[in-house]
């Protein structure tokens, strides 16, 4: 199957090309050329199937005509080597904790499909002479992720970007101490920055004939679209649990929106969820685009759900080619909500003085949206994206409690920070590029 550009439909790529190359040519973003369905039958057993076996069966309708079925099957199980329960934590509002993947954040799923897929194609002639770059722009989590699913993968390089001491102690450390095909980026700038120098080196045409430049942001379809995995998952364990699933609402913690757009493209290939939430922390663009049509980018500020400071969704060009650019229909799919940091946290006390689930600030956006937005009746699932004690300062006052710092965790940060400084602007990053990879 092709995927098109949505600055141009009749630009068309293989997943091959669109894997390596990230961002279109034309400074679009690929979009698979048809959303195939998945057989009505699959629905009816797939309370008994395994996280595995779904995402087989989803990747195969996705992308079979382009990975032979061995190599899928190897890159979906070795990907998904954690659990992802699905926790009630109130009477039919349910947690899908995406959280326990070697990071504790739920870009892991998506880094590691994307680094394996990378590696397939860029091994096919058997020579590895061609190094392939990966650049990530980050706001905390992306580059965790990316960097621990990238490292040490043959023929990749990875450079991190991200805004000088604007993430956490314990995300810094997750990408900044591994070395090796590692190179992270301290830019003195905001995340906002970060992503434009990012973007700019993608369409720079000079920069491009000399290295081989991809992302492994959300804008890579490799990267994006296995997050749908978790969708299919959720609505099986609940199927398993034997609740209802004809009326479910499903609340996302949004940033640059690619999780939610996988969800999205999950509905379209016949995942039944009625309706979705994009639950956004002050950061509200898109909220802003559902109450007046108008879509405005604003600069970025930097909230306790730091890995939600987007002010301009790299995603959205996604969600408005996959509606046609109705706006109509747009609204009647997604409802939009926004809180402050006060009320995040106020959230985390609250859900955990009632209950004793500890929600973290991403999650708790979502949970919150989720009780503010759901109907009467529905069934609700709102997404924990990163383990709690990844914000442990945040979360430990909001709560009273001194979480314990996972040991996955705990052993970044006994390593020793390495990076490079640079200024906010595309020529430092172009020339810094040029130097190291030659
Ligand atoms: C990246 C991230 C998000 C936002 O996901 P998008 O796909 O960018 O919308 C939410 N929560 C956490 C913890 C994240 O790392």
């Amino acid at each position: 199957m092709n995927y098109y550009s949505t600055n141009n439909p009749h630009y068309t790529a293989s997943l091959s090309e669109a894997v390596t190359q990230g961002l279109a040519p034309d400074g679009g973003l690929y979009m698979p050329e048809r959303i195939p369905s998945i057989p009505m039958a699959f629905f009816k057993h797939i309370g008994q199937m395994s996280l595995q076996e779904i995402a087989f069966v989803v990747a195969s309708t996705l992308f079979g005509d382009d990975i032979q079925s061995d190599n899928l099957k190897k890159i979906v199980t070795e990907t998904l080597s954690f659990d992802i329960p699905l926790k009630e934590v109130e009477p039919g509002i349910y947690a899908l904790e995406l959280f326990h993947g070697p990071t504790l954040a739920f870009k892991d799923v998506g880094a590691r499909f994307m680094a394996r897929m990378l590696a397939l194609f860029n091994n096919k002639g058997g020579d590895n002479e061609n190094v392939v770059n990966v650049l990530v722009a980050t706001s905390g989590d992306t580059g965790s992720a990316v960097a621990n699913g990238f490292l040490d993968v043959p023929g990749v390089r990875v450079f991190v970007l991200y805004p000088q001491g604007k993430v956490s102690r314990i995300q810094e450390a997750q990408f900044t101490t591994l070395g090796r095909n590692i190179t992270a980026i301290e830019v003195d700038g905001t995340f906002d920055d970060c992503q434009a120098m990012v973007k700019s080196a993608f369409i720079d045409p000079s920069l491009n004939s000399t290295l081989t430049l991809t992302s492994a942001n959300s804008i890579n379809v490799a990267r994006f679209l296995p997050q749908m995995f978790y969708y299919f998952h959720a609505y099986a364990r609940l199927a398993e649990m034997g609740v209802p699933v004809d009326r479910l609402t499903v609340s996302v913690p949004s940033g640059n929106f690619g999780n939610i757009c996988s969800a999205l493209i999950a509905k379209r290939m016949g995942l039944n969820i009625s309706h979705f939430i994009a639950a956004n922390n002050r950061n509200d663009v898109f909220l802003q685009y559902l109450l007046t049509g108008k879509y405005v980018p604003r600069p970025s500020v930097q909230t306790v759900a730091n890995a939600m400071d987007v002010g301009n969704p790299s995603n959205f060009a996604r969600i408005l080619d996959l509606y046609g650019g109705s706006y109509d229909d747009i609204c009647r799919d997604i409802s939009g909500f926004t809180y402050n940091d006060d009320q995040i946290l106020h959230t985390v006390s609250e859900l955990y003085n009632r209950t004793g689930y500890v929600l973290d600030p991403h999650g708790a956006v979502a949970y919150r949206a989720l009780k503010d937005g759901i109907e009467p009746g529905a069934i609700g699932i709102f997404l924990e994206t990163a383990h709690p004690a990844k914000f442990k300062s945040a979360v430990d006052s909001a709560i009273g409690t001194d979480l314990p710092i996972p040991s996955k965790l705990a052993m970044f940060m006994r390593g020793e920070k390495q990076t490079v400084k640079m200024s906010p602007q595309y020529p430092a990053l172009r020339k810094f590029l040029l130097n190291e990879c030659h």
